[in-house]
């Protein structure tokens, strides 16, 4: 059966999430205090309504409890998304994602139970940072506080070496999960293999092993 979603919040955050899931087909009620908000989402969700997700009476009305996941991107008002994370495990929704403003916010909403906090201003400073630092440094995702998975260009300290040759794992401690060659994904690489120039190395490892790895053979000198 289709999943039904549920976002609160409609700013540039919750907005997005929104529009990307309706247009991916998905059913989505949009929820939102301000009229003109709501009137904006209006044709882009399934339903948009007008309502304070810090009122539980008003939640349960408009049918929170039938929705399978539920997105708090209310951004400023830390209390209120507090506030609404509370009332929605309280109901029972089977999953909610709650955006964080802070890191004690985050604290929070762990403690709360909440299924998933996302930190989107955070991430995509730290992602941005990372490709400032190299344009080799294609992407950067924090899988939990020390682990990490880095997208590399392969330049001119690693060109025409092979994965043997450069015995990351054991230089570095990290793994080399997959390598893209133009549109192609190659998730067991030879080993044997000379790299060529421009091709992707998707990387996991701890943040102190990446960042080694990014400054030794990454990060060209010029
Ligand atoms: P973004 O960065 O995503 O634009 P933001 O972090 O600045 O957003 P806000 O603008 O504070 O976040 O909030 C996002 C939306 O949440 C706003 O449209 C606001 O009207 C709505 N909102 C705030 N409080 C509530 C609430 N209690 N119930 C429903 N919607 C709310």
């Amino acid at each position: 059966m289709k999943q039904e979603f549920a976002v609160i919040g409609l700013g540039r955050f919750g907005g997005s999430i929104c529009t990307e899931l309706s247009e991916e087909g998905m059913s989505v009620l949009a929820i939102d205090t301000d009229e003109e908000k709501v009137n904006e989402y209006k044709n882009i969700a399934s339903h948009a309504v007008i309502a304070d997700s810090t009122d539980e009476t008003a939640l349960k009305e408009i049918g929170i409890k039938n929705i399978d996941h539920v997105i708090v991107a209310i951004g400023e008002n830390i209390q209120a998304s507090i506030l609404a994370a509370v009332i929605l495990t309280d109901l029972g929704i089977k999953k909610i994602t709650v955006k964080a403003q802070n890191d004690y916010h985050e604290k929070i909403l762990n403690k709360i139970g909440v299924d998933q906090v996302v930190h989107p201003e955070r991430d995509m400073g730290r992602r941005i940072a990372h490709h400032i630092i190299s344009n080799n440094i294609l992407d950067y995702l924090e899988l939990s506080d020390d682990h990490s998975i880095v997208e590399v260009k392969v330049g001119k300290k690693m060109a025409g070496r092979s994965l043997t040759e450069l015995d990351i794992r054991a230089n570095y401690g990290c793994n080399v999960v997959a390598i893209k060659e133009g549109e192609e994904i190659n998730v067991s690489p030879s080993a044997e293999d000379a790299l060529n120039h421009e091709d992707i190395l998707i990387v996991i490892g701890a943040d102190k092993d990446i960042s080694r790895f990014e400054k030794n053979l990454v990060i060209d000198d010029d």
